[in-house]
């Protein structure tokens, strides 16, 4: 792993003014997907900005009857979450499916929108892949150059869409 350095945020706004002073920084939530791919060295942030101790992490009602949810709310909290359950099943059956219960008890909403895609060949650093080395060709699809895009980066991400 490529050494960097780390900071915790206090506020959204000292978080992204990290972000915004800090050549190739990074945000960490869970770090379910971004330590995995920092110690395969396919990502390599120089500097991590801990966002975890921000107050975002809360399901909120909206006026128009749908709900808010916080970039920090951890994927088990938001599968049981009894709106959820109720009005969004999709959801919490979209998210139970995934991963384990440990992960699903680090990994957040944010992070799990903003993962990095589950190609197994994108994590083998063996194998060539147009999004991980550009123009390396597609394991997926040997035929072809081109990456067709066919996996979503998180089984969640289209429900959370809809
Ligand atoms: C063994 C294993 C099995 C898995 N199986 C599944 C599965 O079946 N289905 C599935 O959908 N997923 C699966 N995952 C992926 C898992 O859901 C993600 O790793 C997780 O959701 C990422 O959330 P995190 O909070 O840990 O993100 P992190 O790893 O902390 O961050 C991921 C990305 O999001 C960015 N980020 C995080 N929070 C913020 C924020 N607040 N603002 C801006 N950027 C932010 C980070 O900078 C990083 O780029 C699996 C992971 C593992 C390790
Ligand atoms: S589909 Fe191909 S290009 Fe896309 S992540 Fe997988 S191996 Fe890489």
């Amino acid at each position: 792993m490529k050494s960097f350095t780390y900071e915790r945020a206090r506020s959204p706004a000292e978080a992204a003014a990290a972000a915004a002073r800090t050549q190739g920084a990074k945000f960490i939530a869970g770090g379910t997907n971004l330590l995995d791919l920092m110690k395969l060295e396919i990502e390599t942030p120089a500097h991590l900005i801990d966002v975890n101790g921000l107050a975002l992490d809360k399901i909120e009602a909206t006026p128009d009857g749908g709900l808010r949810i916080g970039a920090l709310v951890r994927n088990t909290d938001l599968a049981a979450d009894t709106r959820v359950r109720r009005d969004y099943g999709v959801l919490t059956r979209a998210l139970v499916a995934g991963a384990t219960g440990q992960l699903r008890n680090m990994a957040t909403t944010a992070g799990n929108l903003l993962q990095r895609t589950r190609c197994p060949y994108f994590y083998d650093t063996n194998q060539p892949c147009n999004k991980r080395v550009p123009g390396s060709g597609c394991s997926a699809h040997p035929g072809g150059s081109d990456d067709p895009g066919p996996r979503s980066p998180a089984d969640a991400a289209p429900k959370v869409k809809a």
